[in-house]
C-alpha cells in the first residue's frame, strides 16, 4: 500500500482478444485504486503455457492503452514465477493437505454418472473423491510408474488444518447480493486441483499467491469469480498470507443477456474501435 491507497490489479489471461467486460474490469480496478490515491498493477495470467499467446498481451497493452489506462511497470508475468506457486504447492503438500488424482475426465464422469447422490458445487458435481483413499503403497506405485497425476486439495482435511471461523470481507456485492463480512464456506468447491496434471499450478493458487506477493489490498473483479474467492480465502490461511478485502463487480453483458466470452466475433475492444466507439463513449455505456 503507498500511503493508504488501495493497491488494485487487472489480472487478464492472454489467451483472446479483450472485450468491453475486460474494458470494464479494467477501468474498475483503477478506479478504485485512483479514488483511493493507491495503485494499479496490471498482471498477465499465463500459466496456461497451452492457451497463452504472446500476440495477445501484446494487444491487452495497446488495448488498455486506448482506454487511457496506466499501470506499474514491471507487469508480472505468471509464467515468470512458477517457483513462487511450486513453493506454495509443496508446503500444502508438506502438511498433508493435497494428494495425488490419477482420474481422467472420463472416469470422474462416469463415477458422477454412477452414483446417486453425487456431491453438487456451484458450478456443477463436485469430484467424488475417488483418489483421496488410494493405499499409500497404491499411489507411489502410481507415481513410481509414471503416471501422471494433478494434485487436489484435501478439503476435509483443509478446514480442519483451519483454527476459527474464516471470514471476508467483502466491499461490493456477489452474486446473490452478499455483502459486508462473509464467512468463508470453500468446503462447497470439494476437493478442487492446486496443480494440474502437466506440473503447471492452477489458476486459484497462482492468483492467492500473486495478489499476496504484489501487495494488493482490494481484489476487484467480476462476480463469476465469488465462489472462488471462498476458497482463495482459505488457501490464504493454510498458507500464512495476508488476507486483502474484495470487492466483486456485476458482469458486462450482451443485448440479449448473455456474458462476453472471449472468443464472441464482433465484440473485441480492437472490434469497437474499428467501428469507431471512443473510449468516452464506453464509460459513459459502464456509467462509470
Ligand atoms: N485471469 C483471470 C481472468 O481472466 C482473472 C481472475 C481474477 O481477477 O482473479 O478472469
Amino acid at each position: 500500500m503507498s500511503g493508504g491507497g488501495e493497491t488494485t490489479r487487472f489480472a487478464p489471461s492472454p489467451t483472446g482478444r479483450l472485450h468491453a467486460g475486460h474494458a470494464f474490469a479494467a477501468l474498475f480496478a483503477a478506479r478504485a485504486a485512483a479514488e483511493t490515491g493507491g495503485r494499479f498493477l496490471l498482471r498477465i495470467e499465463d500459466i496456461d503455457a497451452g492457451r497463452a499467446r504472446t500476440e495477445f498481451e501484446a494487444a491487452i497493452f495497446e488495448d488498455l492503452a486506448w482506454l487511457g489506462l496506466d499501470w506499474e511497470r514491471p507487469v508480472r508475468r505468471q509464467s515468470e514465477h512458477r517457483a513462487d506457486y511450486d513453493a506454495a504447492i509443496a508446503r500444502l503438500e508438506a502438511a498433508g493437505l493435497l494428494y495425488p488424482c490419477f482420474c481422467t475426465r472420463s472416469e470422474i464422469a462416469a463415477e458422477i454418472a454412477r452414483s446417486a447422490d453425487a456431491p453438487q458445487g456451484p458450478d456443477g458435481p463436485l469430484y467424488p473423491g475417488i483418489c483421496r483413499a488410494l493405499p499409500a503403497a497404491e499411489r507411489a506405485a502410481r507415481r513410481a510408474g509414471g503416471e501422471p497425476f494433478a494434485l487436489r486439495l484435501d478439503m476435509a482435511r483443509a478446514l480442519e488444518a483451519v483454527r476459527g471461523p474464516l471470514v471476508f470481507e467483502e466491499r461490493g456485492r456477489g452474486p446473490a447480493g452478499e455483502h459486508g463480512r462473509i464467512q468463508a464456506l470453500p468446503g462447497a468447491l470439494g476437493d478442487v486441483v492446486l496443480a494440474r496434471k502437466d506440473g503447471g499450478a492452477s489458476y486459484h493458487i497462482a492468483v492467492t499467491v500473486d495478489d499476496a506477493l504484489q501487495g494488493v489490498s482490494l481484489v476487484t473483479r467480476g462476480e463469476d469469480l465469488f465462489a472462488s474467492t471462498h476458497l482463495h480465502r482459505l488457501l490464504l490461511a493454510l498458507l500464512g498470507l495476508p488476507v486483502p478485502r474484495w470487492q466483486h463487480h456485476r458482469l458486462i453483458r450482451d443485448a440479449a443477456g448473455a456474458r462476453l466470452a472471449k472468443r464472441t466475433g464482433g465484440t473485441s475492444l480492437a472490434d469497437l474501435r474499428a467501428a469507431g466507439v471512443t473510449p468516452q463513449a464506453l464509460l459513459a455505456e459502464f456509467g462509470l
